[in-house]
């Protein structure tokens, strides 16, 4: 997957709408320390639905939006629009947004969805939140002390088979259900016997 385009608005530093357009090949993001470089990592992050405040170095989720400055109010809502696609498919176009006091809301193409299917529509694509392509400070000390089943989970990531556990996981519930329906039905009919 290629992302193309990142907007931001009230994220973080990142105050004033903000667009960036992200060319094939390698990208390097440089500035003076402090400046917002891991604003911008932590932003793609988080529109891929990162739920964890911590890994996004916040206290809570709200954190993420512009605080203020001595000069400058806070803001209400916090922002974040991914523009990406995999080869020769169309464009793919995830917002999040989280506003003071209701939480986050999503849009996958224009269209209201949950987290959990924006999360599966990254992990099909080899890629999301957690993604070991995702390389922030200090990450590369935490693979290399990582356990056997903590690496193994990055290597099913990378093969873009994550997304097949969670559907998994779904259609054993299903299934149990649909088992105890059955079983109840069974006692209904024998009943009627
Ligand atoms: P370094 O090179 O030191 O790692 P960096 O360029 O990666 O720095 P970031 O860590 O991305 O910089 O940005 C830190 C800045 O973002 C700090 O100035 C901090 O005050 C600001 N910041 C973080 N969260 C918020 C927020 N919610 N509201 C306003 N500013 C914020």
């Amino acid at each position: 997957m290629q992302i193309h385009r990142l907007k931001l608005s009230g994220f973080k530093s990142f105050v004033e709408p903000a667009e960036l357009r992200i060319e094939p090949g390698l990208t390097g993001v440089v500035g003076p320390n402090g400046c917002g470089k891991s604003n911008l990592l932590e932003a793609i992050r988080w529109v891929m639905g990162e739920t964890s405040a911590k890994s996004l170095r916040s206290g809570g989720m709200e954190d993420v939006i512009f605080a203020g400055t001595s000069t400058r109010p806070p803001r209400d809502f916090a922002e974040v629009v991914l523009h990406a696609s995999d080869d020769g498919d169309d464009e793919l176009v995830v917002t999040r947004r989280i506003e003071r006091g209701a939480g986050s809301a999503y849009r996958v193409n224009g269209r209201d969805v949950r987290a959990k299917d924006v999360a599966l529509t990254f992990a099909d694509a080899a890629t999301g939140a957690h993604s070991p392509a995702l390389v922030s400070q200090g990450k590369i000390a935490q693979v290399i002390a990582a356990k056997p089943t903590e690496r193994r989970a990055m290597l099913e990531e990378a093969a873009g088979i994550a997304g097949l556990h969670v559907r998994r996981k779904d259609a054993e519930s299903k299934l149990r259900g649909a088992e105890t329906n059955l079983a109840r039905l069974e006692d209904l009919m024998a009943g009627l016997d």
